[in-house]
């Protein structure tokens, strides 16, 4: 598979000169699996064109560090190996002991599990490297899986990306289709219809976009997994449809429809943001401004739902200035004091 490089132009340092024996290593940086030593590199250029020297090998390569287009990775083999940064998201390494070939994955578990210890130990983590070591599928087997090459990345990523997306808008709409038909409130009920009439239409949009994706790609859909996003691919409407399950009133169910709305839009958000510019990224965005719009719309309702119920918080309604929590009147009086 033939695609265009991205912007080299733009890569090239301010002032830089133009030199077609950079462009020619750099253009094959790019287009190689990634992770290749300094001499895997200059091999591989050196056979394209004997007159590039490893000197002018090994300065490119410490150009393309600096310059943000190479990443410096160390398996432990006691050199360093080099992998493309520039569009690539990050992620986590296997390396097999055997071809020492490595392939890449992401995990939002992994992530969001360090995150959690790191914030217990009031550590600020700056970096975090998962390498995990063993024997590749093809060395234990013979048989060789479809590899995710620099090429084909980027598909890769905005396939399961897609994936990602159109598992939240099936559980989605799996939650709207339920909740409609519990809800009593008839304004309620036609919000939730409304809204699983946007997923089912959202959930064929991707649906197409992801048809389209694989079209240019013939082996995409067998390439290996590279985004393990595990909670929110199952669903992050799934517990919520569960709990709608056990029964609830209709504030209830807009409640549960907000929290996983509001879920649902951060993950996307968050990951989105932190995620090297690719179409992966933007599909993540996307769909989290689709899910504010999804929220704000249920908040409103069930404010609405409140006024017309009378009581929209009747615990707090109920309660007269005299039984305000008294953390409440403490901070009022030191107020006061100041
Ligand atoms: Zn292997
Ligand atoms: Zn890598």
């Amino acid at each position: 598979m033939d695609r265009p490089l991205p912007d080299i132009e733009r890569l090239r340092p301010a002032g830089g000169k133009r030199s077609s024996k950079r462009d020619r290593i750099l253009s094959t940086f790019v287009r190689q699996e990634g992770h290749l030593s300094a001499d895997d590199l200059c091999d591989l250029v050196r056979k394209e064109d004997p007159g590039i020297g490893r000197a002018t090998v090994y300065r490119t390569l410490q150009w393309m560090v600096g310059a943000g287009i190479a990443r410096k990775v160390d398996f432990g083999e006691g050199r360093s190996r080099f992998e493309p940064s520039y569009r690539h998201p990050r992620h986590f390494h296997f390396v097999c002991n055997t071809c020492h070939r490595s392939s890449e994955f992401l995990s939002s578990d992994i992530e969001s599990f360090v995150e959690e210890i790191a914030l217990a130990r009031s550590f600020t983590p700056a970096q975090t490297v998962v390498q995990i070591t063993g024997t590749c599928e093809e060395c234990r087997t013979g048989r060789a899986s479809a590899p995710v090459d620099g090429a084909t990345t980027a598909l890769v990523f905005a396939r399961d990306a897609l994936r990602v997306a159109i598992a939240t808008e099936r559980s989605g709409l799996e939650f709207y289709t339920r909740a409609a038909g519990l809800t009593s409130d008839a304004r309620g009920r036609s919000v939730f219809q409304k809204l699983a009439g946007e997923e089912r239409e959202h959930l064929g949009t991707l649906e197409k976009r992801y048809a389209e994706l694989v079209a240019q790609d013939p082996l995409l859909e067998s390439r290996p997994t590279f985004l393990f996003f595990k909670g929110a691919a199952h669903g992050i409407f799934a517990e919520g449809t569960e709990t709608l399950g056990r029964g609830v009133d209709d504030q209830q169910a807009l409640l549960i429809g907000i929290k996983c709305e509001r879920r649902s839009h951060k993950f996307f958000k968050r990951y989105g943001e932190r995620f090297e510019d690719s179409e992966g990224k933007q599909i993540f965005l996307e769909f989290a401004d689709e899910e504010k719009v999804h929220l704000d719309l249920l908040i409103h309702e069930y404010r609405a739902l409140g006024e017309r119920l009378g009581s929209p918080k009747p615990a707090r309604r109920a309660h007269g200035k005299a039984h305000r929590p008294v953390h409440a009147r403490r901070r009022e009086s030191s107020a006061r004091t100041r």
